[in-house]
């Protein structure tokens, strides 16, 4: 008699990225090339890649960083961005650049900074650009917490707070779109 038993391991994507890490043939043959093992199918779903086929690096908790297909790759960032999109921030340069950012996130529905008049998101903005401009740094950051925009003079209090600082706008945006 032969006892079969299967077990099951589970592991939480700590980050997926848009971009594709290489085509598969091309990280075959760099891995082949000095002699190391070749992951040949997709981690999440054991698809079984193909030369062309574009591959995608994902960080794992509890494992080494895995390749992943478009398909899965595609639902790990989708996931991960939910989990992100209420606590992320960026970077603005001027009055105007923060303000555009401001109207946007309380367009979308979110708080302001005190309650729902953009006055004071504006005089948060006003008030962090010119005390970071005393000390020569030209660019504050705005983002959401929670419900709420917020606007903050340094990165360190945000990521204190558990947000995701997303440097790219148009990625700021596309999360923010989701809520
Ligand atoms: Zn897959």
């Amino acid at each position: 008699m032969i006892v079969e038993k299967k077990t099951i391991r589970r592991y939480e994507v700590l980050n997926a990225v848009e971009k594709p890490f290489l085509k598969f043939g091309q990280f075959r043959k760099s891995r082949e090339s000095i002699g190391l093992s070749v992951q040949r199918c997709c981690f999440n779903c054991n698809h079984k890649f193909k030369d062309d086929d574009d591959v995608y690096l994902v960080m794992l908790k509890g494992t080494l960083n895995k390749l992943f297909c478009k398909e899965c790759n595609d639902k790990a960032l989708n996931d991960f961005n939910k989990e992100y999109m209420n606590n992320i921030f960026t970077i603005a340069y001027s009055r105007e650049e923060a303000n555009e950012i401001g109207h946007f996130i309380m367009s979308k529905g979110y708080e302001g900074v005190q309650n729902d008049s953009y006055r004071y998101c504006d005089e948060e903005i006003l008030f962090a650009l010119s005390a970071n401009s005393k000390h020569n740094i030209d660019h504050i950051y705005v983002g959401v917490c929670g419900c709420q925009m917020i606007v903050a003079k340094t990165k360190r209090l945000l990521r204190r707070k558990g947000l995701k600082y997303i440097e790219k706008k148009r990625v700021f945006y596309n999360l923010l779109k989701q809520y």
